[in-house]
């Protein structure tokens, strides 16, 4: 039994031995590609769903690494954890909205961009004024910029400081950036931040649109979120939207926005202009 046990702690310490091994590789390639600024954004379009017209896009990271991709859902928090969240934010912050900015002449431009922020980055000092410097250099308005947090970034940064209306979020939303709540649904039950901060959009999770064809609590829930984000004064997006029934649901119970697969994947910038903006 006592070998037994040897052996088990053997296969274990060999397993654990890999997947460190693993993690050590990936943490010296996610370093390498900062330096390199390695990363590209991919664009996916968001549309209203009264009008079916463009409203925005999300700017989504992807990362080649030989002939793979690293889904970010992989790399971002071990970058949080390495202390390299913030570079690969401002990359991302830079591109997207440079990128933004130089679609301005296309026959129809792109009105809003839609960036996803790491608590990380938020709690950082200087990200109200970087982002506020990327705006006047591009010499974009605030307003056309949509900064994506889920619910539990939201609870740190209230967290953080003492009044909700000195947070950084709030700061942004005061120069005109339009604040979003990704997942929404998902996080913290508490939704009390929502009237603390000055919120423009929730966005209802995926999970949620997954089940509303076929069961009847998920379109009670959606329902009722889009009540109560109306009743607030809020817009009201549904992601990932892959079936025209689905489509139509949303539609029937007043969502605002949406964006998925039944429009559009998320595609690389040459391609989002064409398909998008031409
Ligand atoms: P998210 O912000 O919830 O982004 C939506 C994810 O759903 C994206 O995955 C997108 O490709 C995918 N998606 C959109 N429509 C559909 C659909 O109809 N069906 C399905 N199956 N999927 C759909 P992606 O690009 O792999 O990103 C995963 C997550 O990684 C994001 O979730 C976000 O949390 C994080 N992420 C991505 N880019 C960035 C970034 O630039 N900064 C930060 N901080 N996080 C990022
Ligand atoms: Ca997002
Ligand atoms: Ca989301």
């Amino acid at each position: 039994a006592k070998k037994g046990g040897r052996n088990r702690y053997c296969l274990f310490s060999h397993q654990l031995n890999e997947e460190l091994r693993y993690l050590h590789e990936l943490e010296q390639n996610l370093r390498a590609a900062v330096k390199e600024k390695s990363f590209e954004l991919h664009y996916q379009p968001q549309y209203s769903l009264h009008t079916l017209k463009l409203v925005g896009a999300e700017a989504l990271i992807r990362w080649p690494l030989e002939n793979r991709q690293i889904p970010p859902d992989e790399f971002i928090p071990l970058a949080e954890k390495f202390g390299l969240i913030n570079e690969i934010g401002e990359f991302v912050f830079e591109t997207a909205i440079k990128q933004l900015s130089s679609w301005n002449d296309c026959p129809t431009p792109l009105p809003r961009m839609a960036i996803n922020a790491s608590s990380i980055q938020l709690l950082a000092g200087n990200f109200g004024a970087f982002v506020e410097g990327l705006l006047s250099r591009n010499k974009l308005s605030a307003d056309r910029v949509d900064i994506e947090v889920t619910e539990s970034v939201m609870m740190k940064n209230i967290e953080k400081n003492d009044s909700p209306d000195s947070t950084c979020l709030s700061l942004l939303q005061e120069k005109g950036l339009e604040i979003s709540i990704d997942d929404f649904g998902t996080g913290y039950s508490s939704l009390s931040y929502i009237k603390h901060l000055n919120i423009d959009r929730i966005k209802i999770d995926k999970s949620f649109i997954d089940d509303l064809e076929f069961h009847r609590e998920a379109r009670s829930i959606v329902k009722a979120i889009i009540k109560m984000g109306h009743s607030l004064g809020l817009k009201v997006l549904a992601e990932g939207i892959e079936t025209p029934n689905q489509l139509d649901i949303l539609k029937q119970l007043d969502c605002d926005e949406g964006q998925g697969f039944l429009f559009s994947k998320p595609i690389n910038a040459e391609k989002f202009r064409i398909k998008c903006l031409s």
